[in-house]
């Protein structure tokens, strides 16, 4: 299958009729072992026109796995990779048309930032001025116009990966991918390149499947987050939808800081339940899926749920505790309480210069409503 010839501005292979909105890359039960380790189980996942998916797990998971996949850089032992309607499975990775920029995905280190550049559009055999006025294009994209002639060593780390950006998007591909293309990079740098990747990605309409660790990128970047742990992707969602409502436990805990306790539950009224946490106190949940009584359940509070309670103040969920540790984060102190009921509770609260910060070992109180509970299985 040619690459679509993008120096002629049409597409040389034809079109698969495709009904309905297809989704641009569609992996689907895709698996893959090296000898005893599974590294993909059976892996569904699609991207849409123009949108960044983030996979984002823990070191191991399969994330590059997954990405060489879509890249043709290694055949899965089971499953298909469908890109523009068209099955490529097995197409070699020049075939595919697809940008790729890897943390170690080093520059040709003895080309000129021109000629890195130029190169996915030699192998396509694009015309000379076309070349040099689509380099230029490209390097005016990614912030280094006039850098064309330095060779890589003569410039930064981020500036190394914006000659790979640029390599990546110069031939137009469809696809973008990225596996921790900013892992190397100090963070003030990696934020500003990622706000640039989203705006460039946006600006050119590619989609993009960006993979990374760090949770913090993934909420900045993407679209949708797909959690991946153990060869298996756990959820796909909404950044902000993962972070509310987690499907599990490994979600939960992986995604921002979590407090999980776990219960029983004790009582079902539609849909307000109540459970017991260990240490016999009562916990309430509103708004949960329903669950049936003596099921076995985790209890999700993000540190942010928890409130001081005043001296006779009340609220739907109350436990009482001593500062352990005191954290400061700038805009708001972190608190890890240890409670009276055994455990420990994190809380964190803006910091306001009005207001007092608790001390090690002050006694505290603090309460939530039950819509401010989320709740997943405990298995
Ligand atoms: P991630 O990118 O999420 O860190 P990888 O996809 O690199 O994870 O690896 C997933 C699992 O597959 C790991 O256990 C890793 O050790 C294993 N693995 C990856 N590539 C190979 C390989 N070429 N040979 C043997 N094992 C591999
Ligand atoms: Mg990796």
């Amino acid at each position: 299958m040619p690459p679509r010839d993008a120096a002629a501005g049409t597409t040389s292979q034809p079109q698969a009729a495709v009904s309905g909105p297809a989704p641009l890359l569609g992996a689907q039960g895709v698996a893959k072992t090296y000898g005893s380790v599974t590294a993909l189980e059976s892996v569904d996942v699609s991207v849409g026109d123009g949108e960044i998916l983030t996979i984002l797990g823990p070191s191991g998971s399969g994330k590059t796995t997954l990405l060489k996949i879509v890249a043709g850089f290694e055949l899965p032992d089971a499953g298909s990779v469908v890109l523009g309607g068209q099955d490529i499975t097995y197409a070699s990775p020049a075939a595919r048309g697809i940008g790729m920029v890897f943390q170690n995905y080093a520059l040709f280190p003895h080309m000129k930032v021109a000629d890195n550049i130029a190169f996915p559009l030699e192998m396509r055999r694009v015309g000379r001025d076309e070349i040099r006025r689509r380099v230029g294009e490209a390097l005016e994209l990614v912030g280094l116009a006039g850098y064309d002639a330095r060779l890589p060593r003569q410039l930064s780390g981020g500036q190394q990966q914006r000659v790979a950006l640029a390599r990546a998007i110069v031939f137009r591909p469809r696809l973008l991918l990225l596996d921790e293309p900013f892992g190397a990079l100090d963070r003030k740098l990696r934020e500003q390149m990622q706000l640039e990747v989203k705006r460039l990605q946006r600006q050119l309409g590619i989609a993009a499947l960006f993979v990374t660790h760090d949770q913090e990128e993934a909420l900045v970047l993407s679209d949708r987050i797909a959690v991946m742990s153990r060869g298996r992707i756990e959820q796909i969602a909404l950044p902000a939808e993962i972070y509310a409502r987690p499907a599990n436990r490994f979600v939960a805990d992986f995604i921002g800081e979590s407090n999980i306790f776990r219960a029983r539950v004790t009582a079902v009224h539609g849909d307000r339940l109540e459970a017991e946490c260990e240490g016999q106190v009562k916990a309430v949940v509103r708004g949960a899926t329903p669950r049936r009584g003596g099921s076995d359940i985790a209890l999700v509070i993000r540190p942010e749920a928890p409130r001081r309670l005043d001296d006779g103040e009340t609220a739907e969920n109350i436990m009482t505790g001593t500062v352990a540790e005191v954290i400061y984060l700038g805009d708001a102190v972190k608190y890890v309480l240890r409670l009276e009921q055994g455990g420990e509770l994190v809380v964190r609260w803006p910091y306001l210069q009005s207001r007092r910060t608790l001390g090690v070992g002050e006694p505290v109180r603090v309460g939530w409503a039950g819509d401010l509970v989320h709740v997943v299985d405990w298995n």
